[in-house]
């Protein structure tokens, strides 16, 4: 076996996983009321961004190889229903139509679709007597979706895990003429310990409760794949599988069932425990954060949401 591992540009010849820059997919906060950017101080190297300073980062990620984003509004005001998450001069909303304008067919502009950063209770639905309304949720997201659209997003990531809430979108985008607006469906959410640091940068950690009635319980991956199946018949042009390091079984068979565009979301609890170890000197983060992409895309992936992005395009370029 060692015959093929004698040099840097044999292993290359037989090399059958190869990270590119173009699977990356940068995450992106950004804050209504901010005129400078606030650094995310769980998550090391991130920051919440003012809209004024997106175009920028944008234009920074594009330089170095990163063709996509997936936006997360923090609105100015909070209320029970959200009510600001489909507005017209929303923060995403008016952040989308910044891209669009700037950068149109360099960038993939998508938009997370959920609530728990519009809800004053902080969960990502309609909540009544204390539960999540199922269906009362799926008009608000596809309002949510459609406001998106209007504004030119190439691609909607509802996130919720309401059930239905993708069949719900795609029948509100095309009612509404946007019969090109792609979903990327959060297809086997999973109540996740991971999403800690997250919180801190877009403060939605829920007032009551947690989400473990609509987000998957991590001991299911049958169930998964039920969830991802609901989704492509539903309209799913993308399935995601979220966190992605304790799942990559999941996205392993996500793929292998169903053949779709599997995308994994390499959560922020994943990139902060790096960059602690990293900080410490308990691993090197560059040959570290490459083994983890690497192994998140052999699994079957193949796009990665990652707040690495913008420094594995770095070290890949
Ligand atoms: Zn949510």
């Amino acid at each position: 076996m060692r015959r093929l591992r004698k040099t840097p540009v044999i292993r290359e010849l037989v090399r059958e996983v190869q990270l590119q820059r173009s699977d990356l997919i940068q995450p992106l906060f950004v804050e209504e009321d901010l005129t400078s950017d606030v650094p995310v101080s769980t998550m090391p190297g991130q920051r919440r961004l003012s809209p004024s300073s997106v175009v920028r980062e944008a234009n920074t990620l594009i330089e170095k190889g990163v063709k996509s984003v997936i936006l997360f509004g923090i609105p100015r005001i909070k209320d029970e229903n959200g009510s600001h998450a489909d507005a017209a001069d929303g923060v995403v909303q008016r952040t989308i139509r910044q891209l669009k304008n700037e950068f149109d067919g360099e960038l993939v502009v998508m938009a997370d679709v959920c609530m728990c950063q519009y809800t004053s209770h902080g969960h990502c639905g309609i909540v009544r007597d204390g539960q999540i309304d199922n269906d009362e949720t799926l008009k608000r997201l596809a309002s949510i979706a459609v406001s998106y659209a209007r504004e030119g997003v190439d691609i909607v990531g509802p996130s919720a895990m309401i059930d239905g809430q993708v069949k719900t979108i795609r029948q509100g985008l095309d009612d509404q003429g946007f019969k090109e607006t792609a979903i990327m469906a959060y297809a086997a959410k999973h109540a996740s310990s991971f999403f800690g640091p997250f919180r801190e940068a877009a403060f939605s950690k829920p007032e009551f409760g947690d989400r473990r009635t609509y987000q998957m319980d991590y001991s299911n991956p049958d169930e998964a794949l039920r969830e991802a199946a609901l989704d492509i018949q539903e309209g799913a042009d993308i399935v995601m599988v979220k966190p992605a390091l304790a799942y990559l079984d999941i996205i392993r068979r996500v793929k292998d069932r169903f053949s779709m565009p599997t995308a994994a979301y390499n959560v922020s609890g994943e990139y902060s425990m790096v960059k602690a170890a990293a900080r410490e000197g308990w691993i090197d983060e560059k040959s570290a954060v490459l083994e983890i992409l690497t192994g998140i895309k052999r699994a079957g992936a193949d796009m990665i949401l990652t707040y690495h992005a913008k420094e594995a395009a770095e070290w890949l370029g």
